[in-house]
This record gives C-alpha cells, sequence and structure tokens, in this order.
C-alpha cells in the first residue's frame, strides 16, 4: 500500500480501506462453517460505507443491523431482505413497524417489553413477523467491560427463563414466529472458552423448546471475533466454527454468523499528517491533523493502534504522545510511544482503523469527516467525499434567527 501516494492524492486525514483484505477475512470465516448451512452477516455498524456493505453484499453477506439506519443501509446496498437482521436493546415503534414492512429475515427481540411492542405492531399491520431471541448467558467474554455484552449486568438481552416465556409467547402469537436464538457476548474476543461455553447453553435452550414443539431454524451466534492490534493471540476461525458445531450436535439449524470487527478492522488505515512537534518540560508530543472525532478508538477504550512513521528522517527513537487538534487532554492516538523526530507533513499510518472508526467519528470541534478510499487490486477510489464547512452547517443554517 502506498501510502504517501494515497495521502498526497486524497489529502490527509484519511481512511482507506482494503477490500482485498475483507475478502480474505470473509473467505475464511465462510470456509470455516463450509458442510453447514450457514450465513455470515456482516454487523454494519464495524464499517458502514455503503460500498463496504455492498462489498460483502457481493460475496453473498447478509447483515446484522442495530438502528433502521443500518437496514436501509443495507437494502441501499444490495442485501437481500431475507439476509437482514435487526438487532438492539431500544427500537423504537417506528423502526420496528419499518423492519416489518420490510420482511427482514427476522427481529432479534432484546425483552419481553419489546417483544409486546413488535407484537402489537405486527397485528396492526395484518402481518406475522420473524423474531429470533436475543439470550443473555451470563457467561464473562473476558474482554474490555465496555464492549462485553454476555453479561447480567450488561444491557443486552434476556435470560434463560425469560426467554423461555417469550418463545412460548411467541409461538402462540398469531403475528409472531420465532425462527431463530440469539447471542452475541461481546467484541475484540480472544477465548474460546466463554463462546464455546455459551453455545452450549443456548444450544440446550433450543433442545428444550424442541421438546415443547417450537421448532426453530437458525442458531445465531452473533460476532466478536478478536483481531490482532499488537500482540493479541486471536482465536482461529476453524476452532470458532469447530466449537460451535460441537455444540449442535442432532440439530439441524442454519448458523448466521455476524462478524464485524473480524472483516474490516485490519482492512483500514488511517493516515494523519505531522503539524507540529513541541515539548512540555521533558514530555513530547507530536501533533497531528486528525483527532478523535476521527477515530475515537484511543480515547474511548484506551485502544492501542500500532503507529507506522513515513519520514525521511533516520533519528532516534523516543517516546511521545500523538495527538490531534481537538480541544481534550483525551485527544490521543497513542501515549509514550516510539517514533522519530517528525517533520512538518511527515505522514504517520494509524493501522487497524477499518472497523468502529470512520462510524464512530463527529464533527466535534466543528471538524469535517475525513474522506474514505477504497482499494481494491491496486486500484484506489473515494467511497465518500471529504465532509465540507457547508456539511456540518447544512442542518443549522437556515434555522439562524438574527
Ligand atoms: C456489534 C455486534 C456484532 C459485531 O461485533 P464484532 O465484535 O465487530 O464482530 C455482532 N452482532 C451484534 C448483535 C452486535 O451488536
Amino acid at each position: 500500500m502506498n501510502f504517501r501516494e494515497l495521502a498526497s492524492k486524497y489529502k490527509t486525514p484519511l481512511y482507506i480501506y482494503d477490500l482485498d483484505y475483507m475478502t480474505k477475512q470473509y473467505e475464511e470465516l465462510k470456509e470455516a462453517f463450509k458442510g453447514r448451512k450457514s450465513l455470515l452477516a456482516y454487523a454494519i455498524k464495524s464499517n458502514s460505507n455503503l460500498s463496504v456493505i455492498n462489498h460483502f453484499a457481493q460475496m453473498g453477506s447478509g447483515a446484522d443491523c442495530v438502528s433502521i439506519g443500518e437496514v436501509r443501509r443495507a437494502f441501499l446496498a444490495g442485501v437481500p431482505s431475507y439476509k437482514i437482521i435487526f438487532s438492539g436493546v431500544g427500537k423504537s415503534d417506528e423502526e420496528i413497524r419499518e423492519a416489518i414492512e420490510k420482511e427482514i429475515l427476522y427481529i432479534n427481540v432484546e425483552s419481553e417489553a419489546e417483544l409486546g411492542r413488535v407484537e402489537l405492531i405486527a397485528k396492526e399491520l395484518g402481518a406475522n413477523c420473524r423474531i429470533s431471541i436475543r439470550v443473555n448467558p451470563n457467561i464473562d467474554p473476558l474482554t474490555h467491560p465496555y464492549i462485553s455484552t454476555g453479561l447480567h449486568d450488561n444491557k443486552f438481552g434476556v435470560d434463560i427463563d425469560s426467554a423461555k416465556r417469550m418463545y412460548i409467547r411467541a409461538n402462540n402469537s398469531e403475528h409472531l414466529d420465532p425462527v431463530g436464538i440469539h447471542f452475541h457476548i461481546g467484541s475484540q474476543l480472544t477465548e474460546l472458552k466463554p463462546i464455546y461455553e455459551s453455545a452450549e447453553i443456548v444450544a440446550d435452550m433450543v433442545r428444550s423448546l424442541q421438546s415443547i414443539k417450537i421448532e426453530l431454524k437458525f442458531f445465531d451466534i452473533g460476532g466478536g471475533l478478536g483481531v490482532t492490534y499488537k500482540d493479541e493471540v486471536t482465536i482461529k476461525p476453524y476452532d470458532y466454527a469447530q466449537a460451535v458445531l460441537g455444540t449442535l450436535k442432532g440439530l439441524d439449524l442454519t448458523i448466521i454468523c455476524e462478524p464485524g470487527r473480524f472483516l474490516t478492522a485490519n482492512a483500514g488505515y488511517f493516515l494523519t499528517k505531522v503539524l507540529y512537534e513541541k515539548k512540555n518540560g521533558a514530555k513530547r508530543f507530536v501533533v497531528v491533523d486528525g483527532a478523535m472525532n476521527d477515530l475515537l478508538r484511543p480515547s474511548l477504550y484506551k485502544a492501542y493502534h500500532k503507529i507506522e512513521a513515513i519520514t525521511e528522517s533516520k533519528s532516534e527513537l523516543s517516546e511521545a504522545d500523538v495527538v490531534g487538534p481537538v480541544c481534550e487532554s483525551g485527544d490521543f492516538f497513542a501515549k509514550d510511544y516510539m517514533l522519530p523526530t517528525l517533520e512538518h507533513n511527515d505522514l504517520l499510518v494509524v493501522h487497524s482503523a477499518g472497523a468502529y472508526g470512520f462510524g464512530m467519528g463527529s464533527n466535534y470541534n466543528t471538524r469535517g469527516r475525513s474522506a474514505e478510499v477504497a482499494v481494491k487490486g491496486g486500484e484506489s477510489r473515494v467511497i465518500r467525499k471529504r465532509e465540507e464547512f457547508e456539511d456540518l452547517i447544512a442542518l443549522e443554517k437556515d434555522y439562524l434567527v438574527k
């Protein structure tokens, strides 16, 4: 990847996505489930650019969505309705209505109260809505607390006993069709055991539903496969698939997997230029043109991203904080990172920026979000243009009272 050329062609700050890498990841995971009925439903929130979603759709991927906006993106990007799943703890009536009207694969229901709303709205529409229920298996996923979702302490899903009641209710309803069961215990998972244990709990639930004549079709194992940012040892797709399949003995279910980060994280690079070097006492700072409004993960989770300096500088390495222009001390990409002395306009490449990067961006400090560029077969093209000042004020300027 010629970062210098890309930066000079498209300017910085800039997101670059290697679509060929995404293909490779997709194929590896799909291959792991070979011989089983399976669907990969790309978790759109990890990188919701339409061209990225379309890239996966062309390989046969479905879409896991957590808002009706994402459902609309999936449709626009060419994902067929029967491969779209809608999850999330707080769906509004309007979102539920639209999802039912669009006849997506199923709505992933996350509470008894939500089940009631879905039933009522389906009734109003004279529809029979396919649902799955998100089970919270109360298993510690051993990941960062902000991205843990599989403990009763987390807001996601329902406990096993509630789930059973909900399936019985749904099965007795004219307007609900329970077709699936779902769990997603967290993100950036690097341990197989919690996944395996969760799958076992959920598979047992499927068997106990079978015994009361409730037959499900889809076993949705969520996403969460971790990636290497620094030196994490990750789960191999093959081992992941084997572990899950091992819990499904005697069950004929289509496996749905909802990978996000695994497909996109290491396909993405965030390019930012050095503006200045400065020192406060002995403390060294490298000030760059990108900021937390572009890539929030370091500020939000103290996440590590590898940073590569592209420079002529042959100086010794020394520790520096890499910081952006935003007026927050939490605005940094790295702390105490070993870097050579850098010049104005040297380039820093922030690696592993393809997941939860652009999408978590904001316009804080009235900064337009970066352009996004896709690279495929050595060719690059813009897939979202850089936001200009006019874009940022478009929804306000007509309301300005002078
Ligand atoms: C976020 C999310 C995913 C994807 O998680 P990754 O860690 O990016 O793989 C999958 N399913 C659901 C329901 C999610 O909320």
